[in-house]
C-alpha cells in the first residue's frame, strides 16, 4: 500500500472538517487525511443559516470565534401556510455566513491543525484486514464519509439511497437588502405544502434567499423543477430579485440516522442528517462530524459502534421527535396552530426553535397530543 493513515475523511464540508478537526484536537499526532473533490473556497447551495447550536459546536472544536466577524441575528419572523404570523426574538442569536466563506475557514482551520488536505474525488473503497483501502492507493484505520447528499461513500458501503418522501429540493440565491435588515424571514406556502421561502440577511447588504419543497410535491406539478423553484421564489419574495441561483436536494432525517458499516462512518448529509421540519443541516453536520472524529480516536478497534452510541445519546430522542412532528406537519393546519400559539406564548416559540434548529425534544404528553391532533385533523380534512 502506498500510504497508511489513521483516519481518512471524505468531504470537506462542515461534517468532514469537524471530524478532522476533532480527531486532531483529541490526538494531535493522529495522521488525518481530508479528501475533497473541490478546491476551497467553493460554493455550496445552502441558506447559509448557522444556528446558535452550530456555534456551540464550533466552540467545542476549539474555534469559538470562527464566525465572530458576522453579525448575530436575533429576530425571526414566520408566516404559516394559512397566514398566521409570529415575529419574536430568539433566545440565542443565529448567524448567516455564506458557505463559500464558512467552509473554507473550516478547512483552513483543519489544515492549520495538521490535517493533510488534498483535492481528490473518491470513487472506490475496499475492506482490508483492520483497515479500509481508498481508491486502491490509501489505507486507513477508519474512514468518515462526509461527502454530502449524493454520498459516494454511502453507496459504496451499501447503505440504501434516501427515499423520495424523505427528500426535499431547494434553490437559493442572493438579493440586495438594506444593511440594517436583520430579520430572518420565512414565508410558508400552502400550495404544494410543505414548502417555504426564506430571506436570511447576511449583514453586508445582501441576503440569502431561497425556496424549498418536498421532491414528490415538486414532481406532482409535472413541470420542470427549475421553473417551479424559481417561479415560487419570485412569487413569494417578489421584492427580492435573486442572482446566483443554485439548487440542490436535501436528505431529510427519517428519524434514525444511517451511521455507516464496518470501519466506515457516515456524517452530515451523507447520513441523512437534515432536520425534516426546517432543512437545518449545518448543526447536525458539525455535531455528527465531531462525534465521528471522536469515535475514530477513542475506539480505534470498533469506531462505528462508539459513533452509533454517541449519535444516539446526542440526537436519538430529538430525531424521533422531529420524525413524529414532520408527519404531523404534513397538515398545514397543524403548522398554522403551532405558529399562532408561538405568537402568543414565547415558551412555545422557544421550543419550536429548539426543535427546528437544535436538538430539542417535545415533552411526551405534548407529543401524544400532537399525534392525536394530527389524526383528528386528518379525519376532518379527509
Ligand atoms: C438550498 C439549501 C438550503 C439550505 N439551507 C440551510 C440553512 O440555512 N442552514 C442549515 O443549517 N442547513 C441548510 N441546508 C442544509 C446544509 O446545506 C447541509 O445539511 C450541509 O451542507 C451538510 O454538510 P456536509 O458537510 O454533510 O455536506 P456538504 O456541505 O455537502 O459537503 C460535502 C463535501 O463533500 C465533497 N464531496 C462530494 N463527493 C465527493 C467525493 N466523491 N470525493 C471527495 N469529496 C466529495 C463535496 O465537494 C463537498 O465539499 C440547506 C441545503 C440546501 C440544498
Amino acid at each position: 500500500m502506498d500510504e497508511v493513515w489513521d483516519l481518512v475523511v471524505v468531504g470537506g464540508g462542515p461534517a468532514g472538517s469537524a471530524a478532522a478537526l476533532r480527531a486532531k484536537q483529541l490526538r494531535p499526532d493522529m495522521r488525518v487525511l481530508l479528501l475533497d473533490k473541490a478546491d476551497f473556497p467553493r460554493d455550496k447551495a445552502c441558506g447559509d443559516g448557522i444556528a446558535a447550536h452550530g456555534r456551540d459546536e464550533l466552540a467545542l472544536l476549539g474555534l469559538p470565534d470562527l464566525i465572530a466577524d458576522y453579525r448575530p441575528t436575533r429576530s425571526l419572523s414566520i408566516v404559516s401556510p394559512g397566514g398566521s404570523h409570529v415575529r419574536a426574538t430568539v433566545a440565542r442569536p443565529n448567524h448567516v455566513v455564506p458557505r463559500v466563506v464558512f467552509d473554507a475557514r473550516l478547512v483552513d482551520a483543519a489544515r492549520a491543525r495538521g490535517v493533510e488536505v488534498r483535492r481528490h474525488r473518491v470513487r472506490a473503497l475496499a475492506a482490508g484486514n483492520g483497515h479500509v483501502v481508498v481508491d486502491g492507493a490509501v489505507a486507513a484505520r477508519a474512514v468518515i464519509g462526509a461527502d454530502g447528499a449524493n454520498s459516494v461513500v454511502r453507496r459504496l458501503i451499501g447503505v440504501p439511497a434516501f427515499p423520495d418522501r424523505h427528500t426535499a429540493i431547494a434553490v437559493r440565491g442572493y438579493a440586495d437588502v438594506p444593511v440594517e435588515d436583520d430579520v430572518q424571514f420565512i414565508a410558508m406556502q400552502r400550495q404544494g405544502w410543505p414548502a417555504y421561502a426564506w430571506s436570511f440577511p447576511v449583514g453586508d447588504g445582501s441576503a440569502n434567499v431561497g425556496f424549498g419543497m418536498l421532491l414528490p410535491r415538486l414532481r406532482a406539478t409535472g413541470l420542470p423543477g427549475r421553473e417551479v423553484l424559481h417561479g415560487r421564489l419570485a412569487e413569494l419574495l417578489p421584492h427580492l430579485p435573486a442572482r446566483d441561483l443554485r439548487a440542490h436536494h436535501l436528505p431529510l432525517s427519517p428519524g434514525r440516522p444511517r451511521p455507516g458499516a464496518g470501519r466506515v462512518m457516515l456524517a452530515g448529509d451523507a447520513a441523512g442528517l437534515i432536520n425534516p421540519l426546517t432543512g437545518e443541516g449545518i448543526y447536525y453536520a458539525l455535531l455528527s462530524g465531531r462525534l465521528a472524529g471522536e469515535a475514530a480516536v477513542q475506539a480505534p478497534g470498533d469506531p462505528l459502534s462508539s459513533y452509533r452510541r454517541g449519535l444516539g445519546r446526542a440526537l436519538g430522542r430529538h430525531l424521533r421527535t422531529t420524525d413524529v412532528l414532520a408527519r404531523a406537519a404534513q397538515s398545514p393546519r397543524f403548522i398554522d396552530a403551532a405558529i399562532s400559539t408561538a405568537a402568543q406564548r414565547q415558551e412555545v416559540f422557544d421550543l419550536l426553535v429548539e426543535v427546528g434548529l437544535g436538538a430539542g425534544t417535545v415533552p411526551p404528553a405534548l407529543a401524544y397530543a400532537v399525534v392525536r391532533r394530527w389524526l383528528a385533523d386528518g379525519v376532518r380534512e379527509g
